[in-house]
Order: C-alpha cells, then sequence, then structure tokens
C-alpha cells in the first residue's frame, strides 16, 4: 500500500499537478467559527465560497477547480451563519471589520451583553488578518467569490451603491459580477452580463470581504446567480476565468 501510495504522489510530483506535497500544506483555516477546506491546485487565483447555504456556488466552484488552476476556501458549514462565542451567531462575509461586525452581532444576537459583543470583536481583530493574508491573491492576482441568492436580493439592490453599472441581461437580475477594479469592470462589461463596480469608500462599512479588498486594492470579483441556476453560474465562472487575465 505505502508503495503505490508514495508512487503516486511522486507522478502528482513531477506533474506539478495539485496534492503534491500534501503533509507540508494547511487544509483548513479559520477565524472564530467560519473554517474553510482549502483545495490547492496551484496558480495565482483565489476562489471564495463563504456562505454554506448557498449550494449551487459550492458545486459549481469544486467542478470549475477541476479543471482550471488556482485555490479555494470552502466554508465548512451548511448555514449561512457561522458560531460565535458562547451560543452566538454571525455571518461570515460581516467579519471583514470591526465595524461591520457589530453591526452584525448585534443584528443577530440581540440577547448579547455589551461586553459580549466586545470579546467577540477583539477576537476577531486579533484572527482576521491572518484569514485575509491567505485570502487576498498574490500581486496581479485575483479573488473569485462565488454566491446564491434566494428571491428578493438581486443587482437592483446593488446600482446605488454603485460607481459603475451596466446591465446587459436585465432580464436576469439575480445573475450578475460585483467588482472592485475598473479594469475588470471594463472587461466584464463586454460580457453578456449584468456587472457593477464598487471601488470608493461606502458611508457605511458592511464587514464584507468586497469591502476589504476595494480599501486594499485588491482584485476581487463576486459572482452572485440565483440558487440553482448551476449551468449559469458555471457558464459565468468560465467567462470571468477566461477573460480576466
Ligand atoms: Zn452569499
Amino acid at each position: 500500500m505505502h508503495r503505490s501510495y508514495d508512487s503516486i504522489n511522486r507522478r502528482q510530483f513531477l506533474l506539478g499537478g495539485f496534492g503534491w506535497l500534501p503533509f507540508f500544506r494547511r487544509k483548513t483555516i479559520a477565524l472564530e467559527g467560519a473554517r474553510f477546506r482549502i483545495l490547492r491546485h496551484g496558480g495565482k487565483r483565489r476562489y471564495l465560497h463563504i456562505h454554506g447555504n448557498e449550494p449551487t456556488a459550492r458545486e459549481t466552484l469544486i467542478a470549475h477547480l477541476a479543471r482550471h488552476s488556482g485555490t479555494a476556501y470552502l466554508i465548512e458549514s451548511q448555514d449561512r451563519n457561522v458560531p460565535i462565542g458562547r451560543g452566538g451567531k454571525l455571518d461570515p462575509n460581516r467579519m471583514f471589520s470591526r465595524a461591520g461586525a457589530e453591526k452584525n452581532l448585534r443584528l443577530l444576537n440581540p440577547a448579547w451583553s455589551g461586553e459580549q459583543i466586545r470579546a467577540a470583536l477583539d477576537s476577531l481583530d486579533r484572527g482576521r488578518e491572518r484569514l485575509v493574508r491567505a485570502l487576498l491573491p498574490p500581486h496581479g492576482g485575483l479573488l473569485l467569490a462565488v454566491h446564491n441568492n434566494a428571491q428578493g436580493y438581486s443587482v437592483r439592490d446593488e446600482i446605488a451603491s454603485s460607481d459603475q453599472v451596466s446591465l446587459k441581461d436585465p432580464e436576469h437580475p439575480h445573475e450578475f459580477f460585483l467588482c472592485t477594479q475598473a479594469g475588470d469592470f471594463e472587461r466584464l462589461a463586454a460580457s453578456p452580463y449584468n456587472v457593477v463596480l464598487q471601488h470608493s469608500t461606502p458611508p457605511e462599512e458592511d464587514g464584507s470581504l468586497s469591502r476589504l479588498a476595494a480599501r486594499r486594492g485588491a482584485r476581487y470579483v463576486n459572482l452572485e446567480c440565483a440558487i440553482g441556476k448551476r449551468k449559469e453560474q458555471a457558464e459565468m465562472l468560465e467567462w470571468a476565468e477566461m477573460n480576466l487575465r
């Protein structure tokens, strides 16, 4: 058994495929109750699935990574919110700033005392940078996050807080890209899909990763599709893969 296992690893090493050095690299990374499985497949690109109750996005991303290079971070949860502190809840896409996390903790944990809120925020502050450094791509790289929405939320909700908007597919407002850099907006606006650009600082900081990426000048693209739109999400992700260089 050992022998064939070694030869498989040796072959993967020689081919430069993913899975080499499997014993020296971390397989998960966490901030409070937000734990991410790491899938490494070479390259500079980063991918993120952060909401556990968005299975179409997760399936699309896993299938995508089998054919393209990049490192994916997949939340290990079936729920949107993750545990924090004693019996608390937190939306993991609201933990990327203290102000955003505070608003979200107050909303989701109305019975918590000010001291409980403060302790949770201090803990997030201590661990945040380590996760952010892992998620943000190296210079010139791109972070692509995949999300699903249900009824209600659509590109229309982002228009007011966007710097530029291109609605090539207004009949399908649930399917859209959100990006933080003008160059990516230009390319995505040439696609058949909806796209918004958000790179200036909004009056209200919501603690999302897109806002952190915008503040730090990192290339970030968010892909939103209605839940269940597997074919559409795969097609849009492929378009971004091939056209954002
Ligand atoms: Zn989401």
